[in-house]
């Protein structure tokens, strides 16, 4: 039995003004698909080594940080190279794509998810069975749920589940080529806005949600049930929450699962809120500042690089700066023209900057700092869920607290971040992250987390974002709209 394995794995903030370019973006092609431990592709290659009388054919697979839309070029390119070696290496038995499901094109005007799905659809022809791997965040559309044969999606958010889901989809599809099944989906796309951070799965109501995901597909007849969030920094018409249920061979069970979730997420979506403490900046930094617990995790949501917001905001270090604050550590600032500046000096120089200066997604009061070059980095790469070489970086001590600039984007999401940073992840008083909810491993050790509601593309306050394409009706925008899972189309 063959099986192939591709896809494109990224998500787009298309508030963002920087454009994703190849070098943003690692791409993985043959064998390098198996031995790199992929995020999503891991958990297909673990279940396919499983059965000996299984070839996997690892094609292509790319991935990156999220990042404003891909480069058109470079998509085209990607999208022609994958058809091609669907052409050369096939025929296939199988085919899994690893994908996130809110991939966003600079100019194709149409979901880039379903632009390659469908594509790779029609390169194998109807009759191949096709598996598809989602992250929860995904924009999913109906072509994406005709397309697909058999589909998984996370169910953890912070997400600690891409091995199992890579596992199941890769189980499902062995058993449908094995049983010769003709599966049916039921799709439904639900009218909810809401950012990831207000559906995390440790707390209320996603935490129910997700958990009866599992005993629905316990119900004889059903191979996979879905939920998706949605990715809401993206200004599309098909953006927003859905479900998508499928059974062996009944489409009236899948139809009637997939309502029975979808109304009871509807029924809920008043109840979608931020479980982890939130503030202004202002108050945040006083929080934090006076607090008994260290270290204090402060996330910079509206810059959120892990929801592919640019990342070259300082308006955090700004308010340090501006409340006194000592021994805290600022990370992750995209600033190519800070880096360079520094690298001219070389370490232990003190250069004058200008905070603000390199400002692109959103303009703002400058501030004038001297700053010491305490370190100048060199680019190394990183796993975790992005993996990828990182750019050339620099530490840089300003008033007592520890700031790092980037030439390259960059997510910090794990500890071994830190340590390339050469900054201990725990004995500082503050930390400042460019993320929404607090990744993992960052969890882990925070005494206390604050998610500061501060402004950029990826703005937990959906009213301040400029959308013109999304649909008319839909919650939270329409606080008083009546919809009903049974008269969806
Ligand atoms: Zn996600």
């Amino acid at each position: 039995m063959k099986i192939a394995i591709l896809g494109i794995s990224i998500e787009c903030d298309t508030f963002s003004p920087i454009l994703a370019q190849k070098e943003d973006l690692t791409i993985y092609r043959g064998n390098k698909l198996i031995e790199n431990d992929l995020w999503e592709v891991r958990g297909m290659v673990k279940r396919l080594k499983e059965s000996e009388q299984i070839t996997i054919c690892p094609l292509l697979w790319v991935t990156g940080l999220p990042a404003g839309p891909l480069e058109r070029k470079f998509y085209e390119n990607i999208k022609e190279e994958s058809l091609q070696r669907i052409r050369e290496e096939g025929p296939f038995d199988g085919v899994l794509l690893a994908m996130h499901g809110a991939m966003a094109v600079d100019g194709l005007n149409k979901s880039a998810d379903t632009d390659f799905i469908v594509s790779v659809r029609q390169a194998i022809g109807n009759e191949v069975p096709l598996g598809i791997e989602f992250d929860l965040h995904g924009n999913i559309t109906k072509e994406i749920a005709e397309a697909g044969t058999v589909f998984g999606a996370f169910r953890t958010a912070p997400h600690v589940d891409d091995l199992d889901t890579g596992y199941r989809v890769a189980d499902q599809l062995i058993y449908v080529i094995g049983d010769r099944l003709k599966p049916q989906t039921y799709f439904i796309k639900i009218p909810i806005f809401i950012p990831g951070e207000k559906a995390v799965t440790h707390y209320s109501p996603a935490k129910e949600l997700y958990q009866s995901l599992y005993e629905y597909d316990k119900i004889p007849g059903v191979l996979q049930t879905i939920l998706m969030v949605g990715f809401v920094w993206c200004d599309a018409e098909w953006t927003g929450m859905s479900v998508l249920v499928t059974c062996k061979n009944d489409l009236s069970l899948a139809q009637q699962i997939s309502q029975e979730i979808a109304q009871r997420v509807w029924n809920r979506r008043k109840d979608f809120s931020f479980g982890m403490e939130t503030a202004d900046v202002e108050t945040g930094i006083k929080t934090a500042s006076t607090s008994s617990e260290k270290p204090v995790y402060l996330c910079d949501s509206g810059d959120n690089t892990t929801a592919g917001a640019a990342g070259d905001l300082t308006l955090v270090l700004q308010h340090l700066i501006k409340n006194n604050a000592k021994d805290a550590v600022v990370t992750g600032i995209y600033g190519p023209e800070t880096v360079r500046k520094a690298q001219k000096q070389g370490e232990g120089a003190v250069i004058d900057l200008v905070l603000g200066e390199e400002h692109s997604t959103l303009e703002e009061k400058k501030m004038k700092v001297k700053a010491l070059i305490e370190e100048i980095g060199e680019p190394f790469y990183q796993k975790g869920p992005y993996p990828g070489l990182e750019g050339s970086w620099v530490r840089l001590r300003i008033n007592d607290n520890l700031v790092t600039f980037h030439d390259k984007r960059i997510g910090i999401c794990t500890l071994e971040h830190f340590e390339k940073l050469g900054i201990d992840p725990r004995c500082h008083s503050i930390y400042v992250v460019k993320q929404g909810y607090l990744f993992p491993q960052f969890e882990k050790i925070a005494k206390k987390n604050i998610m500061l509601l501060t402004p950029g593309t990826s703005d937990m306050n959906l009213e301040n974002l400029p959308y013109k394409k999304i649909p008319k009706s839909i919650f939270p925008f329409q606080s008083d709209m009546n919809w009903n899972s049974e008269k969806n189309e």
